[in-house]
């Protein structure tokens, strides 16, 4: 995957300077707005053999190998859960086989990259690693990633990646140089959807808060279905059914069911606060209804409660149990 076109004049700043560039880069900005792919294409494009307006060629050995994932100069560290063709077997059998695969960068994974790092180059003399997401890192991975940071590697760059800077050490992220990436305009994000093929670009634009990559996998038929039951039960006048909702739940159907309740709570909050919803547009009438009942200061509690849930759903004890509970907060919420 290339870097998005909106992307693109970032990318082309940062290899402006492709001779002085900083051993460590810390890329930010919001979920689902490509920063992975921009990650991919500065390394590509660092370790192209002949850049064409300083971007990578195409066409030359180093970027043949990029392409077909086998640059002996390129590493990428992500957990054990996220490796390739690893989301879709998860997927089919309803994420058991997922469940046993790692979610967290382990100090192996980082200690790795120091053995990577002492061979010598095999071709133009540079060396690029992209670890996401970095604040996947295990405390342990953490430090010896730091160690390797203090004592930056010669003709390495180190580019993390990350969503939620914030959880990362500081004495990390003082280490990089940030490149805060933005997300694309509505038109731009709302033309690469319909050349994706994705059904209902408008609403899946919306619901993801305008980041497009976000957007198409939640274009996806059966992310579809599942936010129309989620949503059909948030609706209920006489309020949710925890017990009967949450039965059958499991790890990623949880997580699924945190987002669509986090967007669906900031839209009632913003029904109260601002009058208009943002996300869930089409269930405009029934949020209406929700929000006449709802308490504010519960909607905001609910609304951290459900930040934290996001932030253990990863391995949660019982999802049943963790969905029941939710479910009944919401209750407490919006049944005045
Ligand atoms: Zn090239």
């Amino acid at each position: 995957m290339t870097a998005f076109a909106w992307h693109r004049e970032a990318l082309e700043r940062l290899m402006g300077r492709r001779s002085r560039l900083p051993h460590a880069l810390l890329v930010t900005g919001r979920a689902g707005i490509g920063k992975v792919a921009f990650a991919r294409e500065l390394a590509r494009s660092l370790l192209c053999e002949s850049p064409i307006d300083l971007l990578a060629c195409g066409e030359c050995p180093s970027c043949h190998w990029f392409g077909q994932s086998n640059h002996p100069d390129y590493r990428e560290i992500v957990p054990e859960a996220a490796e390739e063709g690893d989301a879709e077997a998860g997927e089919a059998d309803g994420g058991k086989e997922q469940g046993k695969k790692s979610l967290v960068i382990k100090i192996d994974q980082v200690r790795a990259i120091r053995d990577f790092v002492a061979l010598t180059t095999h071709r133009a003399g540079h060396r690029a690693i992209v670890l996401h997401p970095a604040e996947a890192l295990q405390p342990a991975a953490a430090n010896a990633l730091l160690k390797t940071l203090e004592e930056p590697p010669p003709a390495t760059i180190i580019v993390l990646v990350s969503d939620r800077p914030a959880r990362l050490l500081a004495t990390i992220r003082s280490r990089c140089e940030r490149v805060q990436l933005r997300a694309p305009a509505r038109r731009e994000a709302l033309e690469w959807l319909a050349a994706e093929g994705a059904v209902e670009p408008e609403a899946s634009l919306a619901l993801a808060g305008g980041a497009p990559l976000l957007a198409a996998g939640l274009a996806a038929p059966e992310e579809r279905e599942w936010r129309r039951k989620v949503v059909a039960e948030l609706s209920r006048p006489d309020g949710a059914h925890p017990i009967a909702f949450a039965t059958g739940l499991d790890r990623a159907t949880l997580e699924r069911t945190i987002f669509v309740m986090q967007t669906w709570v900031h839209d009632l909050v913003r029904i109260k606060v601002a009058g208009e919803p943002r996300h869930h547009v089409e269930s405009s009438a029934a949020l209406r209804a929700k929000a006449r009942r709802a308490r504010l200061e519960r909607l905001l509690a609910l609304d951290r409660e459900l930040l934290e849930a996001r932030r253990l759903a990863a391995h949660p004890l019982n999802a049943r149990l963790a969905g029941e509970h939710l479910m009944m907060a919401y209750n407490r919420a919006t049944l005045g």
